[in-house]
């Protein structure tokens, strides 16, 4: 899309969504002059799916925005992305943690985590079971560099988003149960669920963070994901 049509898109977004939300917009594949567009237009953070295209944007763009990793991150590319980014939202196992946790240590800095909840048992889906949560989270609390700050689930992407609803209910449901324990280095206050055609249900059921793509930059010709 125009760099026009991308900043009424941000607009028109920001203009809906209450005050304490914050949209990550979704970059994959997405040109720089697009990228551009939408930073003029107010976006402040930034996620990214591929640590190498998130590295040449980067130098592009600085630290005048956030960047909240949203991919399927490797134990291989952990040490780069504790380099580049200031959230990684996708966190499923204690490995990439692991992983993750010793990048940090290496330059001394603590990142912040979220968990990625596989709210909707689909198989082709990264994220941790439900029934597993507890457990990482549990396995987190003894990462000294990563702090955990919250949730993310997808759910489904297409369809009706009132099908997403019950997903995004029992995640923010695990959510508020996990506020509640006392696990050190645990905290939820951000909850990551939400995109182009879900993100008024998210909201509704508790998103502080929405992620979006299709609705600021078009559709894919391809679809990635
Ligand atoms: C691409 C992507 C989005 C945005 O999806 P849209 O439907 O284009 O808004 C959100 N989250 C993740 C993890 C993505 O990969």
């Amino acid at each position: 899309m125009g760099a026009e049509e991308i900043s009424e898109a941000v607009v028109n977004v920001l203009r809906d969504i209450p005050a304490e939300v914050t949209i990550v917009a979704a970059v994959k594949s997405r040109t720089v002059a697009e990228v551009a567009a939408a930073i003029r237009a107010g976006i402040k953070v930034i996620g990214h799916n591929y640590v190498q295209e998130a590295e040449r944007m980067l130098n592009t763009f600085g630290k005048q925005v956030q960047w909240h990793f949203i991919g399927h991150l490797q134990a291989n590319k952990t040490k780069r992305a504790a380099v580049l980014f200031d959230m990684i939202e996708t966190i499923d196992s204690v490995h990439v943690a692991g992983a993750l946790n010793r990048g940090c240590i290496a330059m001394r800095k603590i990142m912040p985590v979220l968990v990625e909840v596989n709210s909707g048992r689909e198989p082709s889906k990264s994220g941790v079971l439900p029934e597993e949560l507890d457990n990482l989270v549990r396995e987190l609390s003894g990462l000294s560099y990563i702090h955990l700050q919250g949730l993310m689930t997808m759910g489904p992407r297409f369809g009706d988003p009132e099908d997403a609803r019950p997903y995004f209910h029992t995640t923010k449901e695990a959510f508020d149960r996990l506020a509640k324990t006392s696990i050190p280095g645990v905290e939820m206050r951000i909850l990551s669920m939400g995109m182009s055609n879900s993100y008024k249900v998210a909201i509704e059921e508790g998103a502080n963070l929405i992620r979006i793509g299709s609705k600021i930059f078009g559709e894919h010709e391809r679809p990635s994901c």
